[in-house]
């Protein structure tokens, strides 16, 4: 049997319809998400799916320049490229441009999604098994009143889930403890809660939430600073006993080693934007374990189905999964699969399709395409 080649390859920028605005730290609000989705075929007639939210603030990258670097950089060394040398093809892709982060992502989980149609055999297979029988996953609360947080998180508890984030650094700090206080006592002892202020705090507010956080048991609080600030961060590691996690500015690799070296942080929030793919989120996720760092798996708001499935696979073949995983396709009020993976008591069942398994549906795709 010769091995199938890839020969048609596209990138397709979409905006997904969140169900409900999110407020993100500093008061963002976002009514919509941006991704780009990649679709790959081979001459013996498969197709795979591939996505990457566009996250400015996390990669640096907006989905007009991932457009472009897709098209003029990273799908043109697809061209006839033999779909079994996935890691020779990245290793090209890798070597044709530096950073792009979320860009080669979109390739890689779409480039996985292939192998797995190719080889008849799930994602998970690929990465070599299955961990563990479930994937704790967590629901982000970010509504405009904190009484609707508090109301929409008893109402998910009911349903099973049982990890919560919310979201600081968008009220007064007073506010904001007072509200974890408030989550606790509605949630009980047994709910896990975290808090992620998105570089949206100043060091002061950050030190005493941490500080304050402790009592409302936070199993960690991401993120409180801008990126760039170790020496904050570190500050906030030790002024209370909440452990602290870096999202924004765990860029890479090296990032989260040297954070976890200078004492800055207890865990990282792993995303497949940040790090390339899948490939790439797996080998972070083994260093973060060798280094002793706890891990949360996450989407950026409001990746579709593709993303999370991608998310998913990796949460169940992990070496370690912490803190959970945050896929965000249920915040979408429209996706562009046919059957949205959905949390069940709790967790996401393990997708068993080849692949990705997940079924795109490509008028979806098209109706939600945007021109950049
Ligand atoms: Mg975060």
């Amino acid at each position: 049997m010769t091995a199938p080649v890839i020969v048609r390859a596209e990138a397709i920028p979409v905006s997904l319809p969140l169900a409900r605005p999110q407020l993100m730290g500093g008061s963002q609000r976002f009514t919509h998400s941006e991704s780009l989705v990649v679709r790959l075929e081979t001459d013996s007639g498969l197709v795979g799916w591939g996505e990457a939210s566009a996250a400015p603030t996390m990669t640096g990258e907006t989905l007009p320049g991932m457009k472009l670097v897709a098209d003029r950089v990273l799908l043109p060394v697809l061209e006839r490229a033999p779909l079994i040398e996935r890691a020779t093809i990245e290793r090209r892709l890798d070597r044709a441009i530096p950073g792009n982060s979320a860009a080669k992502c979109a390739l890689n989980v779409a480039l996985y999604d292939l192998l797995g149609r190719h080889y008849k055999v799930p994602v998970h297979a690929l990465l070599g098994g299955l961990a563990r029988t479930c994937v704790p996953v967590m629901h982000l609360l970010a509504n405009a009143t904190i009484d609707e947080d508090l109301d929409e998180a008893v109402r998910k508890q009911a349903e099973g889930i049982r990890l919560f984030k919310v979201k600081a650094g968008v009220k007064p700090v007073v506010d904001e403890i007072a509200m974890l206080a408030e989550l606790r006592a509605r949630l009980g002892p047994a709910a896990m809660l975290c808090a992620d202020a998105n570089t949206g705090m100043g060091l002061q507010d950050a030190c005493d939430y941490a500080c304050a956080a402790a009592s409302a048991g936070l199993l960690f609080f991401e993120q409180p600073l801008p990126d760039h600030d170790l020496e904050g961060m570190i500050k906030v590691a030790q002024a209370g006993s909440t452990p602290t996690c870096a999202d924004e500015s765990a860029h890479d690799i090296d990032h989260i080693i040297a954070w976890q070296r200078a004492g800055a942080i207890s865990g990282v929030n792993l995303k497949t934007i940040k790090l390339g793919g899948i490939a790439g989120l797996m080998r972070a996720a083994i260093v973060s374990g060798q280094l002793g760092l706890k891990i949360n798996l996450a989407c950026k708001a409001g990746e579709s189905s593709i993303g999370t499935a991608a998310l998913v696979h990796l949460g169940y073949t992990v070496p370690n999964l912490d803190w959970g995983i945050t896929p965000s396709s249920q915040y979408l009020a429209k996706d562009i699969v046919r059957a949205p993976l959905r949390p069940v008591d709790g967790s996401i069942p393990v997708p068993m399709g080849d692949g990705l398994g997940v079924d795109v549906d490509e008028t979806a795709v098209e109706h939600f395409r945007i021109a950049v």
